[in-house]
């Protein structure tokens, strides 16, 4: 039998962190308007912590709550519910996956000087390694380390760079040797910031209206200039050559992390949705006695319904050590279609509001349609989730194997 039974541990754990955002985070974002980010974000963390509530995933020696796979993907549900969840409880992106990356490679040293102060909450960290050169093909990329006794200088510029104008600290990638296998020519370097190697020459303009305020909370899309930049070569993380491998490592958990905030963000959108659609009425009826309407949100359950299956079935393979890989690009490319989808819905049933700035809808339909692009773009996971489909068939005559069929 399958049991679809939630723990009673992290029920518990769902049912405080709910509570906090619905209590405290989402009427902590109309604080935002009147007052410093800094300051409603640091009652926030305050309140948080003295709940108990801080880097749900982070191992209890190292100051997390040490929640297992399953109550994280929980609780992340939750916290996608406010864009003050994640920071309030110190597990926002892109810090997140950095801060996994560097407990499971970072030397006792890098530990110490860099994991430590993420884990406080007292620094921030970004992550440069797409550059305009090359993007979903990383190994494209053109920036060079050359090693010079105990150090490394690094050339090059990167661009897309999330938060880095927020941060203390840059995780940057390079081509330290041009002749090693393709995938073994790169290295990860710790860059303390400011740093003049390091040169910030804007945030890029997106879609996504600017403000002040999303780049102090880590919103802004840094494009960089590297020039003789000087590494310690201690600060290179998981050794050299080994870039590539981490970055992978790195990007599989920033890509369920979006999933799972995808859930919490389009869970409230259809919320909003039903609630309007319950208030509002025309040609002389509430617009959710209307049939056409209820297939609008019946088909936006589905997707939902579909969403959060998969990923509490990546959860139960994520605790059983279970390869996930496929079952992470397929739902990291379903959840970001979903939560689109879902929004876009929401914004239609509400009409004219739902495109002006009087609800959050349209903030956040500029804002995820990166989605689809972030963390490797749905072709190229669809390309490798089509190519492994082709190589389950060649093996076991069945594509099963490579569509959840290990289920049955
Ligand atoms: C909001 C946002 C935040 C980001 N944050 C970061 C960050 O913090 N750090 C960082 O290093 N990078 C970051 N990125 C960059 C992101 O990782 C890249 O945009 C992404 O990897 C795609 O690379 P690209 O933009 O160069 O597109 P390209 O590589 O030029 O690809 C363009 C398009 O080509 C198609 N395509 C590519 N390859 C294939 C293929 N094999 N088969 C079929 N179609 C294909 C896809 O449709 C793809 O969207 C961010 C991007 C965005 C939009």
């Amino acid at each position: 039998m399958i049991d679809f039974e939630i723990p009673a541990e992290a029920q518990e754990v769902r049912g405080r962190v709910r509570a906090f955002v619905q209590e405290v985070c989402i009427p902590a974002e109309k604080e935002l308007e009147r007052r410093p980010y800094k300051e409603v974000l640091g009652e926030l963390r305050a309140k948080a912590r003295a709940q108990g509530l801080w880097c749900p995933f982070i191992p209890k020696e190292h100051g997390g709550m040490g929640l297992w796979p399953l109550a994280n993907a929980l609780v992340q549900m939750e916290l996608g519910e406010s864009h003050l969840g994640a920071l309030a409880m110190n597990t926002q992106g892109p810090d997140d996956a950095t801060m996994l990356t560097l407990l499971t490679y970072g030397t006792d040293f890098q530990k110490e000087k860099f994991l430590k102060p993420l884990l406080n909450g007292e620094k921030r960290i970004c992550y440069s390694m797409t550059e305009k050169a090359a993007g979903a093909d990383a190994t494209g990329m053109q920036t060079r380390a050359v090693r010079d006794g105990d150090h490394w200088v690094l050339n090059g510029e990167k661009w897309f760079s999330s938060g880095a104008t927020a941060a203390d600290i840059a995780m940057v990638m390079a081509k330290t040797n041009p002749d090693a296998p393709r995938h073994q020519q790169f290295s990860t370097f710790l860059v303390e910031l400011p740093n003049p190697g390091y040169q910030i020459q804007r945030n890029v303009k997106t879609m996504n209206p600017e403000s002040e305020l999303g780049e102090m909370m880590g919103a802004g899309h840094a494009e960089i200039i590297i020039k003789d930049l000087v590494v310690p070569h201690e600060n290179i993380v998981g050794g050299e050559g080994q870039g590539f491998n981490m970055g992978q490592h790195r990007l599989a958990y920033g890509r369920l992390r979006h999933g799972m905030h995808n859930i919490a963000m389009a869970q409230r959108a259809l919320d909003m949705a039903t609630k309007r659609v319950l208030e509002r009425s025309t040609f002389g009826k509430p617009l959710a006695e209307r049939q056409g309407v209820q297939w609008m949100l019946a088909d936006c359950a589905s997707e939902l319904y579909i969403a959060r299956l998969m990923l509490l079935h990546i959860a139960y393979k994520a605790e059983k050590g279970m390869d996930l890989r496929q079952e992470n690009s397929i739902a990291k490319v379903y959840l970001a279609n979903m939560v689109h989808k879902v929004v876009d819905t929401a914004i239609q049933l509400h009409g004219a509001l739902g495109y002006s700035q009087d609800t959050p809808l349209a903030r956040w339909y500029t804002s995820i349609r990166s989605q689809r692009l972030v963390d490797g773009p749905d072709e190229v996971h669809r390309w490798t989730v089509g190519r492994n489909l082709l190589k389950a068939y060649k093996e076991h005559g069945t594509t099963a194997p490579a569509c959840g069929g290990d289920l049955i």
